[in-house]
């Protein structure tokens, strides 16, 4: 399940470079490389595959919201149009393309099978979409700390601690409700203790 789940890597389209050449009026010319940045294919990768994991968090709760009428759902999945929209403002700024597909459908074939899944799932009951609901934030915070670890581009680690910021609030969000309908959850992804550690926390304000 974790492997499947597991960013895919792609296949190397196209390598941008972002060279800055500038001619200094004092010196000989000079190749300014503005090395700060660069985004690598790995982080660029990253970046799109982020995309479609907020869009699957997006469409899962626009669907849950159609079907249980639960508030929750329907305020998250604006909170992870926010998500989207900081991605693609850091793909615009690097002139990175990305297509965003219409909604239930995804590029990523892992991404797929999970939203047609979570489809299944969540007719089944509303403690059962509560469910789905903290597995996509478990699965979310996973892989955003995940892709933090592997990078050092400053934009893009505040995009995704803000994004994981979120993230928190909605795990706990989910895991209230799931409580009041006496059910349990448990961690998929995160750690028993990370796990712990988010839902005994107090709402967070993201936005700085
Ligand atoms: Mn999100
Ligand atoms: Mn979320």
């Amino acid at each position: 399940m974790k492997n499947l789940l597991k960013p895919k890597l792609f296949i190397a389209v196209t390598i941008i470079t972002f060279l800055s050449y500038s001619c200094d009026n004092d010196d000989d010319n000079e190749i300014i490389n503005e090395a700060s940045s660069v985004i690598s294919l790995q982080e660029e990768e990253g970046l799109l595959f982020m995309l479609e994991e907020e869009k699957l968090a997006r469409d899962t709760y626009n669907y849950l919201y159609n079907v249980w009428g639960s508030n929750v759902f329907n305020n998250i999945k604006s909170s992870e149009q926010t998500h989207m929209n900081t991605v693609s403002n850091l793909l615009d700024q690097n002139n990175i393309s990305y297509t965003i597909l219409p909604e239930g459908q995804f590029e990523d074939e892992s991404l797929q099978l999970l939203f047609n899944q979570f489809v299944e799932d969540g007719q089944v009951s509303v403690l059962s979409a509560y469910n789905i609901g903290a597995l996509i934030e478990d699965l979310d915070i996973s892989d955003l700390e995940e892709f933090i670890n592997e990078t050092n581009n400053e934009d893009i680690v505040i995009a995704y601690n803000l994004l994981e910021c979120g993230s928190r609030n909605h795990l706990r969000s989910y895991v209230t409700n799931i409580t009041d309908n006496d059910g349990q959850y448990l961690p998929q992804f995160l750690s028993l203790e990370d796990f712990n550690d988010i839902i005994n926390g107090s709402h967070e304000n993201c936005n700085q």
